[in-house]
């Protein structure tokens, strides 16, 4: 079949099959290039077949030479419809690990099912015996309590007052505004329940309690906190209160872990193009601001270059793991240097239709999100008859 990219609402229903391979080619080649550095040998990553999880068993497997086992929920091909990015991005991971003598197996299943425990728990046994690392990097629109079965959504919403800002057509390439309501209070609960650490903590307990976590385990859950120009919709929004919580949980999950000797943390990570990321209000005006500036300065990085330098010198670096007071990891530095962000804040201000080209770079959010998609490769021919099935 021809595939095409199909856009709605910043969201790709589409994946093409053959960029899907490359753009998985490109991030192994930047960790293979980047060198390989000491790390333990044993990674569970639950989340890792896009964005930030994927990255990180990238990382994980070309650069640590580890054996990772990846738990996500990806939507397989059929005869006339493509899989979603991460189904082939799990295919090809596998299939390149394997090549290299690496265990590597992704099982498509609902992380937040206590069945989806059980099944992990037996195969990491299988595979490994116990795990040494486990990277928590899920973001989804909702999830089923496990115990009660009521399924919660998560919103992307201000809290308190209505907000009105900025925002960009990362397709058309327009600026306009765009307003969004208040978040109920069952949203924001909502929220907490979908992207807060309760599902994190279930994983740890039920880790643990199996004894399959390795003396000396790490875990490590993803967050942002953002500047001003996000704050009200992101950190003081209704995903911020989930972050809060997910950060919170890690304190409890620490303590918990100390009994085998481990630790459980937060890396703070950048602003980057992910499937999840596109689709919250103001944040990809945002990012093409930063991208711009980033890049000029030349302290730009995609995902697998932020979790690369996260694993080697921050979780895994020659003084152990590199923590703030409040033991959050930052691999927002770069984006958080003043220089950036006055910059972004002068910009901010002036943006319109005519300089959004030369003030942000718009083409540079919209390259990575049709890439991450299998599209815009460059030697890819789009109009070619392809196989869905990968
Ligand atoms: P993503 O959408 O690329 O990845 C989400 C992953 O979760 C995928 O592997 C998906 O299959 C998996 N998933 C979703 N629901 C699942 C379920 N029920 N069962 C199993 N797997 C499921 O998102 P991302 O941007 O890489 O986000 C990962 C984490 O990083 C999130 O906590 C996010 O808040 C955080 N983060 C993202 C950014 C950013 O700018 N993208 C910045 C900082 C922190």
């Amino acid at each position: 079949m021809i595939i095409k990219p199909k856009i709605i609402g910043g969201v790709c229903l589409t994946a093409h099959p053959i960029g899907m391979r490359k753009a998985l080619e490109e991030q192994i080649k930047y960790v293979r290039e980047a060198g390989k550095f000491p790390m333990p040998r044993r990674v569970l990553v639950l989340g890792g077949s896009t964005g930030y999880g994927l990255a990180t068993r990238i990382s994980a497997a070309f650069g640590g030479g580890a054996g990772t086992l990846n738990i996500s929920f990806e939507r397989g091909p059929t005869e006339r419809k493509p899989a979603s990015p991460g189904w082939y991005n799990n295919k090809y991971f596998d299939e390149a690990a394997r090549k290299e003598g690496l265990t590597a197996e992704s099982l498509n299943a609902d992380a937040f099912a206590h069945e989806t425990r059980l099944t992990v728990i037996d195969k990491i046994r299988e595979l490994f015996g116990q795990v040494d690392l486990v990277v928590y990097s899920l973001a989804s629109p909702v999830r089923k309590d496990p115990d009660s079965g009521e399924t919660y959504k998560s919103v992307l919403k201000p809290l308190g007052k209505a907000y009105t800002a900025k925002s960009v057509d990362f397709v058309r390439g327009t600026v306009g505004e765009v307003s969004i309501e208040a978040a109920t209070a069952e949203e924001e609960a909502g929220t907490v329940k979908v992207m807060g650490g309760e599902d994190w903590t279930l994983w740890i307990n039920a880790l643990l309690e199996a004894d399959v976590l390795a003396g000396g385990t790490k875990s490590v859950a993803y967050s942002y906190i953002g500047p001003e120009i996000t704050y009200a919709v992101y950190r003081a929004g209704t995903i911020g209160s989930a972050k809060e919580n997910l950060e919170k949980s890690a304190g409890a999950l620490n303590s918990m872990l100390k009994s085998i000797e481990g630790e459980a943390f937060i890396s703070v990570n950048k602003a980057l193009v992910t499937r999840a990321s596109s689709v919250i209000p103001v944040v990809p005006l945002y990012i093409s601001l930063l991208y711009k500036i980033m890049k000029e300065k030349g302290i730009h990085e995609g995902c697998v270059e932020q979790m690369y330098r996260m694993l080697r010198t921050r979780i895994y670096g020659p003084n152990g793991t590199l923590k703030d007071d409040n033991g959050l990891i930052h691999m927002d530095d770069w984006e958080m240097r003043r220089d950036v962000q006055d910059l972004i804040g002068a910009r901010w201000n002036k943006i319109d239709n005519k300089n959004l080209g030369s003030l942000a770079d718009i083409e540079g959010f919209r390259e990575d999100f049709m890439r991450l998609h299998g599209f815009d490769w460059p030697g890819v021919d789009y109009d070619a008859d392809v196989d869905p099935m990968g």
